[in-house]
C-alpha cells in the first residue's frame, strides 16, 4: 500500500483511489494510525476534487464496517429512520422519532453532533440531565426493542470512523462536500439495518447546500447509496433560507420539541415534522396515503402517547424524564438581551447562517473541536419571514453567560435581520419528495 503521504498527493492532484486504498485510509485513521493532519488534508483534497462513484461506494462502506453493524432482525416493527443534512433550529428529529414510534416504528436513530454553524440532535439531548448518547450496540438495540426508539451517537463500536472524522471535519473547512456528507450519512444509516431512511435535505443560506441544484444533487447520490444496500430512501428538500421553529440553541430546542409533543410547537417545524412523519409511516407500510399519517401523527399527539415514548426513551438513557413536565431541570443561561428593529416594516430577511453562527459564538456550537457546548445559551427568534415589526420591536431574544461571547454573535445577529415596506412572498417549507 502507498503512504498516507502519496494517497494524499494522487487525491489532491485529482486521481482516483483504489477500493483498498480508500478501505485503508479509513482503517487506518480509525485505528488512529493516521493522524489528523494528514486526515485533514485528505478531506480538503476530497472537499476540492470530490470522489468518482466507485470511491464514494469504497469509502461509504469502508465507513460503514469501522465499527460494528447491528443486527435488529430480532425487531418485528418496521425500522424506519430520519436524518437531516444540517440546519438552524432543526430540532426536528427529537419530536419525530418519538411521534412516529407511537404509529408503531421502530426509530433506531444514531444522529451527529453539531456541524458547522448547524445545530446537532446528540447535542441538544445532552441537555436533558443524565442523558447518555453513547451506547454499545447491545444497549442501542435493547432500548429500540424495548421503548420503540434509542437516539443515539456514533460511538467506539458504532461507525467510529464518521465519529473521529466528523469532528475533523467540523474543525478543518471540509463539511460542504456532497461525499463527504452522503457517505457521512449513509453510512450510519447503513449501520442501523433499516427498513427505509427519510432525509431531510436543507437548501438555503442555513444549509450545507445553498441552492436546489446542489441540494438534489446531495439527495440523489444518497439514494443512490440507499439502493445500493437495498435500503428505500426517501428525500424530503425543505427550506434552511430561515431558523426552522423559534428556538436555536440546545436546552430552548428541547424545550420547543416536547412542545410539538404537546400539540405547541411552532407552524413550520409542526408542518415539517408530519411531512416527514408521513414519508416514515409510509415506508414503514404503516399507512396508504398523507391524509391518514397525518391523522394517525396527530392521535399519537393528541392521546399523550408520543410524549410518553419520549419520557421513556429519556430515562432508558439515564435522563432525566421530567422533562416533559417542566422545564426546570434544564440548564439555562443567566442573562438575557433583546435584538430589536431599527425600523417599522415587515421582515424581508432573518438569516439562518447569521443567526446559527451567533448561536455557535454564544456557546451554543463548535469553534474547536475540543470545545464544549454550553447547552443553557441560545437564540430565541421573536419574528420570521413575512411579519409585520414596529421600530424598537424585539426580533429575537438572546440568552447568554458571557459579554465578550454576546458581542461577537451580535455582530451577526446585528446583519441576520431586514425590515423592509413590503410583505414578501413566502416560500414554501417543503420544496420536494423524491425517492
Ligand atoms: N449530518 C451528518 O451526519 N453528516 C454530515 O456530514 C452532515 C450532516
Amino acid at each position: 500500500m502507498a503512504s498516507m503521504i502519496e494517497l494524499i498527493r494522487r487525491k489532491r492532484d485529482g486521481e482516483a483511489l483504489s477500493a483498498e486504498e480508500v478501505a485503508w485510509v479509513i482503517a487506518e485513521y480509525t485505528a488512529e494510525a493516521v493522524p489528523d493532519y494528514q486526515m485533514a488534508a485528505m478531506l480538503m483534497a476530497i472537499f476540492h476534487r470530490g470522489l468518482d462513484p466507485a470511491e464514494l461506494a469504497a469509502w461509504t462502506e469502508a465507513m460503514l464496517h469501522s465499527g460494528d453493524v447491528l443486527d435488529l432482525s430480532a425487531i418485528a416493527a418496521p425500522k424506519v429512520d430520519k436524518h437531516s443534512t444540517g440546519g438552524i433550529g432543526d430540532k426536528a428529529s427529537i419530536p419525530l422519532a418519538p411521534m412516529v414510534a407511537a404509529c408503531g416504528i421502530a426509530v433506531p436513530m444514531m444522529s451527529g453532533r453539531g456541524l458547522g454553524h448547524t445545530g446537532g440532535t446528540l447535542d441538544k439531548l445532552e441537555s436533558i440531565p443524565g442523558f447518555r448518547t453513547a451506547l454499545d450496540p447491545a444497549e442501542f438495540a435493547d432500548i429500540v426493542d424495548r421503548v420503540g426508539l434509542v437516539l443515539a451517537g456514533q460511538s467506539e463500536t458504532l461507525v467510529p470512523a464518521d465519529r473521529r472524522m466528523y469532528a475533523l471535519r467540523d474543525a478543518t473547512g471540509t463539511v460542504p462536500s456532497i461525499p463527504l456528507i452522503a457517505s457521512s450519512i449513509m453510512s450510519k444509516k447503513l449501520a442501523e439495518d433499516l427498513d427505509g431512511l427519510v432525509l431531510d435535505v436543507k437548501v438555503g443560506s442555513g444549509a450545507f447546500m445553498k441552492d436546489e441544484t446542489t441540494a438534489r444533487r446531495l439527495a440523489d447520490t444518497m439514494i443512490g447509496i440507499g439502493q445500493a444496500h437495498d435500503t428505500p430512501v426517501t428525500a424530503v428538500l425543505s427550506d434552511m433560507d430561515q431558523p426552522l421553529g423559534r428556538e436555536v440553541g440546545n436546552a430552548n430546542e428541547i424545550i420547543e420539541s416536547i412542545a410539538v409533543l404537546r400539540g405547541e410547537g411552532p407552524p413550520d417545524l409542526v408542518e415539517l415534522v408530519y411531512a416527514l412523519g408521513a414519508e416514515m409511516l409510509a415506508l414503514g407500510g404503516v399507512t396508504q396515503d398523507r391524509a391518514e399519517a397525518h391523522t394517525r401523527l396527530e392521535t399519537a399527539v393528541t392521546s399523550g402517547a408520543a410524549l410518553d415514548v419520549f419520557a421513556s426513551v429519556i430515562e432508558a438513557q439515564g435522563g432525566d424524564p421530567s422533562v416533559v413536565e417542566s422545564d426546570s431541570a434544564l440548564p439555562t443561561a443567566p442573562h438575557r438581551t433583546a435584538v430589536t428593529a431599527a425600523e417599522s416594516g415587515f421582515v424581508i430577511r432573518c438569516d439562518a447562517l447569521d443567526i446559527g453562527l451567533a448561536a455557535v459564538s454564544l456557546g451554543a456550537g463548535r469553534e474547536r473541536k475540543e470545545d464544549s457546548i454550553d447547552p443553557g445559551v441560545g437564540i430565541t427568534v421573536l419574528k420570521k419571514l413575512g411579519d409585520g415589526v414596529e421600530k424598537s420591536e424585539r426580533l429575537a431574544v438572546v440568552a447568554y453567560r458571557d459579554d465578550g461571547r454576546l458581542e461577537a454573535a451580535r455582530r451577526r445577529l446585528d446583519t441576520a435581520w431586514q425590515v423592509g415596506p413590503e410583505p414578501v412572498i413566502l416560500p414554501p417549507l417543503v420544496l420536494d419528495t423524491v425517492a
